[in-house]
């Protein structure tokens, strides 16, 4: 049987390129790059609640650090650290090697040093706390967004939704499009370049974790302003279009977290701007409405119709 010790040396003591000192002693040391802010997040995943139990290692390990990844996305920081706090019922060497495979091969992506974190049993959990840098007073935060502001998305949304729905048996997804939607539930692309070129050029930032309603209705209420967004801009794959008539995959759209996407905003002057930098980040940029005087995400559907939303989006303790 591993030990504690053996474990985190197999599996987590890796080479690190821009650290002092990482993994094996009581803290590890950085040195910050002069004219620069420390941008930090953590994010937990549990199972049963953010993962279902028979979900591959692999992609396990992908998405927690991704997450973290998204959020350092969307604050326009470039992502340095990682620590991986790790709570599992056993030392199962297999279940391991898989779960660092995934988490590795997305910190050499993002050139991310993993340099510490805590082992211990336990019932599931997968803690990552992520850091990088942000040039100082430039972070994309989600206080900024000013009346008259476009509201962008980047990518598609729904995707992830829609394999929950799936998964659940609420939703019969079959074929490409079932593997489209659980690869973008599985394993999210964090849109790391896309927040570094958005400095400077947005006005507000957030990514889609637990929905887009909810999730500009933290920019909104941030900024003290509302949105006006349209269904019909909404972008969703073109895998899932023939579906977006269905009040499920309508609530996918709006309401349903998981893409890592991100949401920002920026005003009109920028528009041309902002597609150009759709082709440097290769992915593309949407607008879905503007920000508005008063407080609150209203949706019309093409109409002009008001739509009600209900369920926001995904809160733990609702
Ligand atoms: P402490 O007794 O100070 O909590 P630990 O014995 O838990 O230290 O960990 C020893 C070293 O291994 C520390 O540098 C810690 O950051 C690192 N570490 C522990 N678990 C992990 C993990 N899952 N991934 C990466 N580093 C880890
Ligand atoms: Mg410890």
């Amino acid at each position: 049987m591993l030990s504690e010790f053996d474990l985190i040396t197999r599996y987590f003591n890796r080479p690190t390129r821009h650290t002092v000192l990482g993994v094996g002693d009581d803290a590890a040391l950085l040195a910050l790059t002069p004219g620069h802010e420390l941008a930090a997040s953590t994010d937990t995943m549990v199972e049963g609640v953010h993962f279902f139990p028979d979900v591959e290692p692999d992609s396990l390990g992908h998405k927690a650090l991704a997450v973290n990844l998204s959020d350092l996305a969307a604050m326009g920081a470039t992502p340095k650290w990682t620590m991986l706090a790790l709570t599992i019922p056993k030392a199962d060497e297999t279940w391991l090697e898989d779960f660092a495979r995934g988490f590795f091969a997305l910190a050499a992506e993002h050139d991310v040093d993993l340099i510490g974190g805590d082992t211990a049993r336990g019932p599931r959990n997968i803690c990552v706390q992520i850091m990088g840098e942000v040039p100082h007073g430039r972070a994309l935060r989600r206080d900024g967004a000013k009346v008259g502001d476009d509201v962008w998305v980047s990518g598609h949304i729904g995707d992830a939704a829609a394999a929950v729905a799936h998964l659940k048996g609420d939703l019969r997804l079959r074929g490409s499009l079932l593997a489209h939607c659980l690869a973008r539930l599985n394993r999210p692309a964090p849109r790391v370049a896309l927040g570094r070129l958005l400095v400077g050029v947005a006005n507000s930032a957030i990514d889609i974790s637990d929905g887009l309603i909810a999730d500009l209705g933290h920019i909104c209420e941030r900024s003290a302003v509302g949105a006006a967004i349209e269904f019909a801009a909404v972008p969703c794959s073109a895998e899932l279009m023939p579906l977006r008539g269905q009040a499920l995959v309508i609530r996918a759209i709006l309401t349903g977290g998981d893409d890592y996407e991100l949401c920002f905003t920026a005003v009109a002057e920028r528009r041309s701007e902002i597609e150009a930098l759709s082709g440097q980040a290769g992915l593309a940029l949407t607008r879905i409405g503007s920000i508005v005087a008063g407080e609150g995400v209203e949706v019309v559907d093409p109409a002009g119709k008001p739509m009600s939303v209900k369920d926001g989006g995904f809160d733990h303790f609702r």
